[in-house]
């Protein structure tokens, strides 16, 4: 088997669509992915840089708010020590009387009035509560033991006594500053302030302000938010919470762990919290709050300040902006698709139209040259065309000499027996002419006159005949219109002494109608066609002849048969060539019927032979006819 070399050099269809659908297969996922990539990418730049302008400017506010709180705490800090230039709080000491007591509770309920403190109160050594300034209230601290408070335990010492706790006594949570009171180096009782610090959570409240204040233990005690307090900020170890239970810092509460979702560490002293939906504060939204929390330690105590930043506007912002960013990028990505498709479809049709224009330059070529060989064989085809009428011309010259030349040869052809037909009358003419003279001389008048008459008939005869002769022999002017009845009797008229010689029965079967053709060219074919009938109807003991006429499709169709020895195979395909004869001798020349189909065709007729199965031939001459409505039949 042969294999076509070019199937193997041009790339398959399927593999040539595979780069195009590989494109359209994996541009939109990719353009997607882009999208959501970039997307992302600008939220989490926005967000970066979103949370580093807010922790600078939350620094400014935690520094604000932490020094606030720090002046709130520290305008009680010396307001126990006071107490040690008070003498009768150093006599109550010294001498712990009902009087004493009283005088101290009056002085220090005053001090509380004024200082706005939550409670004052002094203690012995031991740490019982000598004088308070609740000394009227029902649960007042008085006769207390408050030894086991750490705050005491740290004033007893030397040591200032700091320390958030929620009360024994009321339960009420508070800011204790303890001092030891001395006298000559010696201490003789703690003095203690009670402080309420929830005027400062009322404040951030207000402020709408996320902030908590955590002690050394890491607890909230201060916070905008009621849910965080007393919560710890660091997991407590087992240790600590048995140490906080025991000494009742806070009370009974169970200190549990306030606890973010996420914590993320992003500096020193900031991290970002998540904390979970709080119900109530989103109001149905159950989005995590994220916070970025900024921590600083409070100044002279152990506790630590916090502020929370809400996220949510920033992540929201971050949001957007992410949106934005996948949203311009598919904006773009969708203008580049469409400046490149547009770009592909300009290419392809500057490709198209350089193609067309290559077509057009290739069909003008080809016009040209098919112009250049048009024009090469019209100019042959005039050439040949030239050459044509000239033959037609010679031809035709050619063919006028062969009628003539045909004339002649009939006339030489029928000189015999015009010879014979006008003889015959002169012989008569001689005999009755003498008859004549001789009934005249006799006085026969009656004989001579017949005699007269039939000698004119016979002069009229010799006439026609003669006449007949003339305008056969003559070269006719064509005035192209002919009465075929008149033809047909003018033919008749010259060959009847062959036809009557013959005894051929005529039979005469047509209407008269004017042909276009010249009158004696018809009768030269008439004589040509009868005159062969009855040569082949010689052997015939009845010969018999037809003539039979037809009009249809404006032309006139006379048929010409008879009953004679008919024409042989092998004659039938020569008939109509010049000279072609089967007649013996001088008979025949071989053009009557070359002449004769000639002339019809120069009319625009024709002229066709059949060979009847019922014997002898018919011959066919079709004319034009001069006026479609031939005339009345003869
Ligand atoms: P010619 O009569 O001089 O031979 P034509 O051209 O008239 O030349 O006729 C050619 C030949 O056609 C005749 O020799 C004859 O054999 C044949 N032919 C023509 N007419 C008839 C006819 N009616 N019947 C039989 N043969 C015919």
């Amino acid at each position: 088997m042969k294999c076509d070399p070019n199937l193997y050099r041009a790339a398959p269809p399927s593999l040539a669509v595979k780069p195009r659908l590989i494109r359209h297969l994996f541009l939109p996922p990719l353009v997607i992915l882009l999208m959501v990539a970039l997307g992302f990418l600008g939220f989490w730049l926005s967000e970066h840089y979103g949370i580093r302008s807010l922790s600078e400017s939350g620094q400014r506010q935690l520094e604000l708010n932490a020094r606030a709180v720090e002046s709130e705490i520290s305008k009680y800090t010396y307001l126990p020590s006071l107490l040690e230039l008070e003498s009768s709080v150093s006599q109550l000491l010294d001498d712990p009387t009902p009087e004493h007591r009283q005088t101290v509770n009056d002085y220090l309920e005053g001090l509380n009035r004024r200082s706005r403190s939550r409670a004052i109160y002094v203690m012995d050594t031991t740490g019982r509560v000598l004088a308070t300034s609740n000394w009227r209230d029902v649960d007042s601290y008085l006769g207390e033991d408050l030894s086991f408070r750490a705050y005491f335990q740290n004033a007893v010492r030397g040591q200032p006594g700091r320390f958030y706790g929620i009360g024994s006594t009321n339960g009420e949570p508070g800011y204790y500053l303890a001092h030891g009171l001395e006298e000559q180096g010696k201490i003789i009782g703690v003095a203690v302030v009670k402080v309420r610090l929830e005027s400062m959570e009322e404040r951030w409240q207000r402020a709408r302000l996320e902030a908590f204040v955590s002690d050394e233990n890491g607890i909230i005690i201060l916070s905008s938010d009621p849910a965080r307090r007393l919560k710890s900020v660091r997991p407590l170890s087992e240790d600590t919470k048995e140490r906080l239970a025991r000494s009742l810092q806070y009370y009974w509460f169970p200190l549990n762990e306030l606890e973010p979702l996420a914590r993320e560490r992003l500096a020193e002293g900031v991290e970002k919290l998540t904390f979970p939906a709080n119900v109530e504060v989103a109001q149905g939204d159950n989005e995590d709050i994220s916070y970025l929390s900024q921590t600083r330690p409070l100044s002279d105590t152990p506790w630590n300040f916090t502020l929370l930043t809400p996220l949510q506007d920033l992540r929201r912002e971050a949001i957007n902006q992410g949106i934005l960013v996948a949203v311009a990028f598919a904006l773009l990505a969708f203008l580049l698709i469409a400046w490149n498709e547009r770009r592909k479809v300009i290419a392809t049709r500057l490709a198209a139209r350089e193609a067309l224009q290559e077509a057009n330059n290739q069909l003008e070529r080809k016009i040209g040259e098919r112009t250049t060989d048009l024009r090469a064989s019209n100019d042959r085809l005039k050439a040949q065309i030239r050459e044509r009428r000239q033959a037609e011309e010679t031809l035709r010259r050619a063919q006028d000499e062969l009628v003539q030349a045909g004339k002649l040869a009939a006339i030489g052809q029928m000189s015999t027996s015009i010879a014979h037909e006008l003889n015959q009358p002169l012989a008569a003419l001689r005999t009755l002419s003498g008859n004549t003279v001789r009934f005249l001389e006799r006085g026969q008048l009656d004989i001579a006159s017949a005699n007269l008459k039939t000698i004119n008939e016979l002069i009229d005869r010799m006439g026609r005949i003669t006449a007949s002769l003339r305008s056969f022999a003559r070269r006719g002017d064509d005035h192209g219109q002919a009465s075929l009845a008149k033809a047909v009797d003018a033919t008749l008229q010259l060959l009847a002494s062959r036809l009557d010689g013959a005894a051929v029965q005529v039979h005469g079967q047509f209407i008269d109608a004017q042909v276009q053709i010249d009158q004696t060219r018809l009768e030269q074919i008439l004589v040509n066609l009868i005159g062969n009938a009855l040569d082949a109807m010689h052997a015939q003991p009845t010969p018999e002849l037809w003539l039979e006429g037809e009009a249809s499709d404006g032309k006139y169709r006379l048929r010409v048969r008879d009953n004679g020895h008919g024409i042989d195979a092998q004659a039938r395909k020569h008939l109509f060539e010049p000279f072609f004869t089967t007649k013996p001798g001088e008979q025949g020349l071989g053009l009557g019927l070359t002449l004769s189909a000639s002339l019809a065709a120069a009319t625009g007729g024709s002229l066709s032979v059949e060979h009847p199965a019922s014997g002898g031939t018919a011959f066919v001459l079709g004319l034009p006819l001069v006026s479609p409505h031939p005339a009345e039949p003869i």
